[in-house]
């Protein structure tokens, strides 16, 4: 629906990296070709914790499920095989961007989060509203 690069502190952490691209997409158009996935815990920003499925095998974050929504799958987009089809469409929490990280300024910068209403395209929110 949407692919975000996230610098918070906490992706930074917890990816060993200096930001991760997120793309939220409905489990129904989620498909684990090959492998097994393990969910663990993890924590969130707003608190509330989310399930991070994991690969069996390396323990690379595949996707999680945020806000207990088991409707969508919040990939880790960089593990996908094509992963330069789904470029940045926002960068937020620039605020604790690392500073030797050089955005292009024509990809949208927030300091924190942006109002969904705003970033979506019409398509995106309609389908983001089906699984709400
Ligand atoms: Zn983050």
């Amino acid at each position: 629906m949407f692919t975000h690069a996230c610098h918070c502190r906490l992706c930074q952490r917890y990816t060993a990296s200096a930001f991760v691209v997120h793309s939220p997409v409905e489990m129904t158009n989620f498909k684990l070709d090959r492998g097994e996935l393990v969910q663990t815990p993890g924590p969130s920003g707003s608190g509330g914790g989310h399930t991070i499925n994991r690969c069996k095998n390396c323990g690379d974050q595949i996707y999680s499920h945020v806000f207990n929504n088991p409707k969508i799958a919040v990939l880790k987009t960089t593990t996908l095989d094509q992963p330069n089809q789904f470029p940045p469409q926002a960068h937020i929490y620039v605020q604790t961007k690392l500073h030797w990280v050089e955005l292009n300024d024509t990809v949208p910068q927030f300091d924190e989060f942006y109002d969904r209403e705003e970033m979506y395209s019409s398509e995106s929110l309609a389908r983001r509203k089906q699984v709400e």
